[in-house]
């Protein structure tokens, strides 16, 4: 007999951007504490295959899997709420879900059938949702739609979980937005009565709702949305605005949402456990100190576009017990004659250079790498900050002059960058990088290994340039580390610099692999050395006092 499987299916009302993926990965959390095997699935809309080929800017990060998928940031958030390892059919596109039916029809499985949206398209998609039940060997399986209900492009995916639930047991619920209106501040439900009304419209009758508010929902306005949505009152769930989003599996758990969530379900707790989750947010949220990180990006004005490297610091504070200030630098900025380097590093306990593509800022970038380099500040280099952080030492310690990326300057006297062989005839953009999952070497007592307490590692990638191994001798013998590579020994995976506090750079995007419950090790690490510098800076504060007393 067929194992049962129920599916738990997240809809959004009203607005966009209420954090329905948030939700999701924190209810998921919550059974999972409960005793449940759970796998996720996001649905997007939109007809791009897959995320990879969309602006940062416009869609926020892209998320990297094991598998080289590249996907919505969501994931990113499924994976670290529910630390989870996930591949490929947890993401499904418009344009995803589409091609696969074209190359089926193509092939000629249909078998002379006129191919249509209902049932092929919606067949398709309940294909996926089992199969993923079945490979995952999960007990419930949580669907999140993307867009907003009585949006026409994610009318087919409701259908499919309209039909999915004639024969399986799928629990409904609707996320939507409680506005507050004018200086009385009332809460107004009809927003969300027009979202339950098209969703019914739909064949849907939600089984609980989310209320995104500004403040917890008022109890006459939850049993006024029950009676005019069809939803039990004690499944009006409240979610009003958070400062620390690893707080909302808590602020559910004290509502009950997943033992009621459960019960709809005809499920019951098997057990309760979220004693490292609280003891995490409580670090979080009572810090003993605080550091401050500087990040030197370009896509500054959108934070989404850092959101993985913002949640591992998130989880350096829940684990270590710090604050972590982040300060934002547009690298073009510091490109000016007139940037002042010493004024806008002044209280800076590390700098970080994250990922990146294309030209802009990249002079900026390197400058500030120079600066952490000379004044010892700690520095981690992430993929595009690691090729920056090669050409900074090529120019400025070995003499390269004209060191550079060919990616920028394909005509460079010395590309200590330059493009992997296997890209050099790629044509597509999109799915064509190095991606996903690779192993990497850790060289013996490089600070790297301590870090990992591992010499084989796993990192996630997603780029098409690397060091040029011609200028391996000439950087290794002014000091430059290269402490993990490839097991062929041909890929510099990490670079470190031994003579400074913490001078570390990856190939890899370890951002992406990052949990709450078990931070990253590069992470810890640079978070520590900077609490380390913060704690010098301190002294030195210190003793200039004692000297001005003195004198
Ligand atoms: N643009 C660089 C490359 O393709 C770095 C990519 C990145 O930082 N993700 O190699």
């Amino acid at each position: 007999m067929e194992r049962e499987v129920r599916y738990i299916v997240v809809t959004g009302g009203v607005i966009s951007g209420l954090g329905k993926g948030l939700f999701i990965s924190s209810l998921g959390k919550l059974l999972q504490s409960k005793g449940y095997k759970v796998v996720p699935i996001k649905i997007d809309p939109y007809i791009n295959v897959d995320a990879g080929t969309m602006n940062p800017i416009e869609h926020g990060e892209v998320f990297v899997l094991d598998d080289g998928s590249e996907v919505d940031m969501d994931l990113g958030n499924y994976e670290r709420f529910m630390n989870l390892t996930l591949t490929n059919k947890s993401s499904i596109t418009t344009g995803k879900i589409f091609q696969r039916v074209i190359e089926k029809e193509r092939r000629g499985d249909y078998l002379g059938k006129t191919v249509q949206p209902i049932p092929h398209i919606t067949g398709e998609l309940q294909h996926l949702y089992k199969e993923l039940a079945r490979e995952s060997e999960a007990e419930i399986v949580l669907i999140e739609i993307g867009g907003t209900v009585g949006d026409i492009e994610n009318q087919l995916f409701l259908e499919s979980v309209r039909e999915l639930a004639l024969e399986n047991e799928v629990f409904f619920i609707h996320c939507a937005l409680v506005p507050v209106m004018g200086s009385v501040g009332e809460q107004k439900t009809k927003p969300v009565q027009q979202s339950v009304r098209l969703l019914r419209e739909m064949g849907i009758q939600p089984n609980m709702l989310f209320c995104r508010s500004e403040k917890p929902l008022e109890e006459y306005i939850t049993k006024k949305i029950a009676a005019f949505c069809g939803v039990k009152p004690d499944y009006v769930i409240s979610g009003p605005d958070v400062k620390n989003i690893y707080d909302i599996p808590l602020i559910l758990d004290r509502q009950m949402t997943a033992e009621k969530v459960l019960a709809g379900m005809k499920l019951f707790p098997k057990q309760k456990d979220l004693r490292d989750w609280k003891k995490f947010v409580e670090n979080m949220n009572n810090p003993k100190g605080e550091i401050n990180i500087a990040i030197i990006g370009k896509y500054t004005q959108l934070k989404d576009s850092y959101a993985s490297i913002i949640e591992s610091f998130d989880h350096c504070e829940g684990n270590l017990g710090y604050k972590v200030n982040l300060k934002w630098i547009e690298s073009s900025e510091m490109e000016s004659p007139n940037a002042d380097f010493n004024q806008v590093f002044k209280n800076i306990n590390g700098i970080l250079v994250p990922g990146g593509f294309g030209s802009r800022g990249i002079e900026g970038k390197i400058k500030c790498i120079n600066y952490a380099r000379e004044n010892n500040i700690p520095f981690l280099g992430l993929c595009l900050g690691m090729q920056l952080a090669v050409i900074e030492f090529a120019r400025n310690v070995c003499g390269l002059t004209y060191a550079h990326t060919t990616e920028i300057k394909p005509e460079s006297a010395d590309p200590v960058i330059d493009i992997m062989n296997e890209q050099k005839d790629v044509k597509n953009l999109g799915g064509t990088m190095r991606l996903g999952k690779y192993p990497a070497v850790l060289k013996e007592g490089s600070l790297a290994k301590n870090l990992y307490h591992s010499s084989e590692v796993y990192e996630r990638h997603r780029h098409r340039y690397e060091v040029n191994n011609n200028y391996i001798e000439i950087l290794e013998s002014k000091g430059l580390v290269f402490s993990g590579k490839s097991p062929n020994g041909k890929l510099m995976e990490f670079i470190e610099l031994s003579d400074k506090l913490f001078f570390v750079a990856t190939q890899a995007h370890p951002e992406l692999k990052s949990r709450p419950l078990s931070p990253h090790p590069l992470f810890i690490g640079f978070a520590k050395a900077a609490i380390e510098n913060s704690r010098l800076l301190a002294e030195k504060d210190k003793s200039v006092e004692k000297v001005l007393i003195l004198n």
